[in-house]
């Protein structure tokens, strides 16, 4: 088990050191996921300049490399596919929905699951909490790189924004797939948050908690719904991007240096097509900084009882399709399985 802390960073001050302390940066990975420009604000107090502050940082990063949890700058190819191989995948709770997702939802990535109200967005969500239990016990999983694995049982991290976080739902779906509620909902770290400066404190705090809790999985339901409300206005569209793609680089961060899954849900505009007057299109919202920021992104369609998923942009998945449903067990597979490749409108 790879054991450091920030006085193993080459020719650290102790000034520095009490004041990174007091910034709540207590750990090396802590260290490794700052920005170099806010880092230096942070420090300012000690002259600490941008290029000070970047090159704390990459001696956090490089000790991680070395310890192999971090990629070198350039790594050959073969060193790529044995990271990938740490990879871990969380069951959705649908066999359908994992085959689609080639396995499950995946650590060092930010799934997005995007869709209108009441799609089952917070649904997924929910049995991804009870369905995530097996991999959370399951000592065979590849984390004895990380010094913080031994120390509490693994953990999910909740954080909710519309309030829509139910845990007798969770209990609820755990008993129907004869899981044991208590140990999960023992395991499941909940926090409300009612503000968008709110929710932007507690992301960039995030490795605390994550190293406190031993979390491997992250929600976020939802990224945007704070930040819609809040700068509705024309002239704060270029603020509200920033201050969400800040949010999402910071998520993708602790993904690949944590391996942890990061999964976050997004909401829902309308447009019309040129192409088919009369009719209004749904797509996810947030524009191009949340659909760079995701790694896949997932779009939910109501379809009768049932609901379709469509895979709109991955690195690996092709353009594709799945049909689930939604009962007392959470999400679950319909009887009429089908995956199919799909047309760019994702009919
Ligand atoms: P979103 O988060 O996308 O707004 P939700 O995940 O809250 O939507 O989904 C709500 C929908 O889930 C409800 O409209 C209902 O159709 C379905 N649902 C919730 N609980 C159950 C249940 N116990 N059995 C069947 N369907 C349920
Ligand atoms: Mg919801």
């Amino acid at each position: 088990m790879a054991k450091f802390t920030l006085h193993d960073i080459p020719d650290i001050a102790s000034d520095t050191l009490d004041k990174l302390g007091e910034l709540n940066i207590n750990s090396v990975y802590q260290l490794a996921v700052q920005n170099p420009s806010e880092l230096a604000w942070g420090l300012s107090n000690n002259f600490v300049d941008i290029h000070s502050a970047a090159r704390l940082i990459a001696n956090a990063r490089k000790i991680l490399t070395e310890n192999e949890i971090l990629s070198k700058e350039f790594s050959t190819a073969d060193d790529l596919l044995v990271r990938r191989h740490k990879i871990s995948q969380y069951k959705t709770g649908s066999s359908n929905f994992d085959s689609f997702l080639n396995g499950g939802i995946e650590t060092q990535s930010i799934t997005e699951i995007a869709g209108e109200f009441g799609s089952g967005k917070s649904q997924i969500c929910h049995t991804l909490c009870a369905a995530a239990i097996s991999l959370l016990k399951d000592d065979s999983l590849d984390d004895s790189n990380n010094e913080f694995s031994q120390r509490l049982p693994r953990s999910i991290i909740y954080i909710d924004t519309e309030s829509s976080f139910q845990a007798n739902r969770v209990h609820q779906i755990a008993e129907q797939k004869n899981l044991d509620p208590e140990d999960i909902l023992k395991r499941i770290y909940h926090c409300n948050v009612y503000s968008s400066e709110q929710l932007e404190a507690l992301i960039d705090n995030l490795p605390k908690f994550i190293e406190q809790y031993n979390s491997k999985l992250v929600i976020v339901d939802s990224i945007i719904s704070l930040h819609r409300a809040e700068f509705s206005g024309q002239g704060t569209l270029t603020e509200r991007q920033q201050r969400l793609g800040k949010m999402l680089n910071r998520l993708r961060r602790y993904a690949d240096i944590y391996n942890i899954a990061v999964v976050i849900t997004n909401q829902v505009v309308s447009y019309a097509d040129s192409s088919h007057p009369g009719f209004d299109y749904m797509k996810a919202a947030g524009g191009n900084i949340v659909g760079h920021g995701s790694t896949y992104r997932i779009f939910i369609k109501r379809s009768g009882k049932n609901r379709t998923a469509i895979m709109q942009d991955s690195p690996s998945h092709p353009y594709q399709r799945v049909k689930f449903t939604i009962s007392e067990n959470g999400i679950e597979d319909t009887s009429s399985y089908k995956t199919e490749e799909v047309n760019e409108l994702g009919w």
